[in-house]
């Protein structure tokens, strides 16, 4: 390893001074800008105002805006984003030296905030406006429950209110990521829920269920409607989302031009997009520009590939059918995937940014296996030290992957991946792992087909 240690510093980091000032939107610099959202009713783009009972002012006006490249951050934000970042560029010099592989490997790592994730970059700014309104509270859903910590820590430091629907199974199998959202002042209840009447609703249609995303977020959503002073944020997906995360991509490209680097590959794990399009936003710039080209990777599970198997088309956010419609790579929002251990990685859409510049060929996407995530994520672990978020791992299987295709062709490629988050709280899914329990559960072509023949019809 001393071989290479002083070339690069093992972690590249920035002066508060060099902090980006603004987030970037990519989409003014799209060709083909994204499909507007749509009115379930009427099929009509939604408009500001219809939008206004559900989402903050600010954040609609940031959803719709297409055209404005740079959306200055306020200064209450950049200061909270001085608490934890920027976050380090890490040079992965000890797993290059394992891989014995002439790559060069950089990672971003969102997982140095007590939310252990890049989710903390968007919960701050949605609190932020939504206090800046003079609101009372806000209400979201959770799955595995990252979101919901970022958000419950970004409401304490701002002094809103916050209400969490987290899905039953996950608020049963992690009873740790609860109580630091109870600690954070959060409110957290289990999801489906009698206190809602889609929740009463679904509770009665499937007695037992262990709940979902979509029909957490039917009930977050229907809380916010009825409630006075109160709105709805959402951690992924949305376009405000990605020009939230941004500052990752940001911070890593001024990271890379520090030392000269130019990046042959950014890889990342995609969801519902967020830590993927906010990575990529600059680099995707340029290449839309003209100005420089990358490969752009998005990695998904096996047993949710929205992006490889999925329609691209419009569809419902929610199982509850009461969200704008979006169009996006969906498998469908009634479809459940198989209990994947990355929770955050299994909703049934992908941010229509991303779907719609994959459309446009301008990023690839592969779907991985779970018990090679796995591996890929103890291998990283043993030697880079970093403990890594199931989710997260994803990026690291398809940079190892990608590493040793260097090793065998000789190339010296520059990697870039992000690390997301640390996996703390998902010990238990390591354990399956270790004791040969996990699956590699993958849908078939006949239950993608009958989820996609419940999609709205559009004409
Ligand atoms: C939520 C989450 C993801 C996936 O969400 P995206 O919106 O696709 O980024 C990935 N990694 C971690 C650690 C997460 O918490």
């Amino acid at each position: 390893m001393t071989k290479k240690i002083n070339e690069i510093p093992y972690k590249i980091y920035l002066e508060e001074s060099e902090m980006p000032k603004a987030w970037y939107n990519v989409r003014s610099d799209m060709k083909t800008k994204p499909a507007p959202l749509l009115n379930p009713g009427t099929h009509e783009p939604m408009k500001p105002e219809e939008l206004s009972a559900v989402f903050c002012d600010e954040l609609i006006a940031q959803e719709l805006d297409n055209d404005t490249p740079y959306i200055p951050i306020p200064e209450e934000i950049l200061n909270f984003y001085k608490m934890y970042r920027p976050s380090p560029l890490v040079r992965a010099y000890c797993l290059e030296e394992k891989l014995d592989t002439p790559a060069k490997i950089y990672y971003k790592f969102e997982g140095n905030n007590t939310s252990g994730s890049h989710k903390l970059n968007s919960a701050i700014a949605q609190a932020y406006y939504a206090k800046k309104q003079g609101l009372k509270g806000v209400t979201t859903e959770t799955g595995a429950g990252q979101w919901g910590t970022a958000l419950s820590m970004a409401c304490a430091y701002l002094g809103l209110d916050c209400k969490v629907f987290m899905v039953k199974v996950s608020y049963e199998q992690k009873p740790f990521r609860r109580e630091v959202m109870r600690t954070y002042g959060a409110s957290v209840t289990p999801s489906p829920s009698m206190e809602t009447a889609i929740g009463r609703k679904i509770l009665a249609d499937h007695p037992g269920t262990t709940g979902s995303l979509g029909c957490a977020i039917s009930e977050a959503v229907e809380v916010a409607t009825s409630t006075e002073g109160y709105r709805y944020v959402l951690g992924s997906v949305l376009n405000q989302v990605l020009l939230h995360q941004s500052v990752i991509g940001l911070e890593t490209k001024a990271a890379l031009d520090k030392y000269g680097i130019k990046a042959d590959m950014i890889i990342g794990c995609a969801g519902g997009g967020s830590n993927l399009g906010g990575l990529i936003s600059p680099f995707m710039g340029e290449k839309l520009r003209g100005e420089a080209d990358y490969r752009i990777i998005a990695v998904e599970p096996r047993s949710c590939p929205s992006f490889t198997r999925g329609r691209f088309a419009y569809d419902f956010c929610d199982t509850g059918m009461v969200c704008p419609l979006a169009k996006m790579y969906t498998l469908g929002s009634n479809f459940i995937p198989a209990p994947n251990h990355a929770g955050g990685l299994r909703y049934h859409g992908m941010s229509p940014v991303l779907s719609q510049l994959y459309a446009d060929g301008l990023m690839e996407a592969v779907a991985v296996p779970q018990t090679e995530v796995f591996e890929a994520a103890e291998l990283f672990a043993r030697v880079e030290g970093i403990l890594p978020a199931p989710e997260s791992s994803h990026a690291i299987k398809v940079a190892i992957d990608e590493a040793l295709k260097c090793k065998e062709t000789g190339e010296e490629k520059t990697i870039v991946f992000g690390l997301t988050g640390t996996g703390y709280f998902d010990m238990v899914a390591y354990e399956k792992f270790h004791d040969g329990k996990m699956e590699n559960y993958i849908p078939t072509d006949e239950e993608l087909e009958e989820s996609f023949r419940l999609l709205p019809k559009m004409d």
